[in-house]
């Protein structure tokens, strides 16, 4: 849903942010430092159906970000930018929304060589696409099938056995409402939306202890 406009518009955030840090404090001394990278949708969320965003997309609207921050005579040089590239984050989608066949890709990325991919010295994009695509062919699917593809509404989710106490319905209508760009009130002080996760509905959702104190989660009926 995220279109380049939408990337620009967090150069015009530093910039406000800049201008009421200098307001506030009285000084031209202040710096806004943005840290981005693509977006990778994730099970159990609303955009667990999303099409992700390909490496080239993703590129294509850090550059704009960068050159429009470069352009920009009056803040630029006090916004910083830290992001990674989006070819690490394709390989994230693919482990976030995976189903067991990706096990094969990790071991022969592993079998490959692979280790400590997490850390950008170590990591390998065209290791894990040849990998992939070897380990996926037998299984008529490959990479793009598990990242840039979007899902039907009716398709089982590999994760869909598991029930983390959002109900199903509820995630696929608040994806809907984000296509149009549809705001939903915080349901802690608007009223609840019976997305089902709280305890009043059954979930037994275990955490580990804390000690701390936590967000009340109570049922607000909404009015009306
Ligand atoms: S009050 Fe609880 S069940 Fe209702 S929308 Fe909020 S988190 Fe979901």
């Amino acid at each position: 849903t995220e279109t380049d406009e939408d990337v620009l518009g967090i150069a015009d955030m530093a910039a406000h942010v800049i201008e009421a840090g200098r307001r506030a404090a009285g000084t031209r001394d202040i710096r806004c430092t943005i840290s981005i990278g693509g977006f990778v949708p994730k099970p159990h969320t609303p955009f667990q159906w999303v099409a992700q965003a390909d490496p080239e997309t993703i590129d294509h609207r850090l550059r704009l970000l960068r050159e429009k921050i470069r352009a920009d005579r009056r803040y630029g040089r006090a916004i910083g930018m830290r992001y990674h590239d989006g070819k690490p984050g394709l390989i994230e989608g693919l482990l976030s929304r995976g189903d067991r066949r990706v096990g094969a890709v990790i071991e022969e990325v592993w079998r490959d060589g692979g280790v400590l991919d997490g850390w950008s010295e170590h990591f390998s994009f065209d290791r894990w696409t040849a990998a992939a695509e070897r380990a996926l062919a037998p299984f008529g699917v490959d990479l793009a099938w598990f990242t840039t593809r979007e899902r039907p509404q009716g398709e089982v989710l590999p994760w869909d056995h598991l029930d983390a106490g959002l109900d199903r319905d509820w995630l696929w209508q608040d994806y809907q409402d984000s296509l149009y760009g549809a705001e939903v009130e915080d349901c802690r002080w608007s009223g609840c939306y019976d997305c089902g996760v709280c305890p009043e509905f059954g979930t037994e959702i275990q955490i580990g202890p804390t000690g701390r104190s936590l967000l009340p989660l109570t049922v607000v009926n909404r009015a009306g």
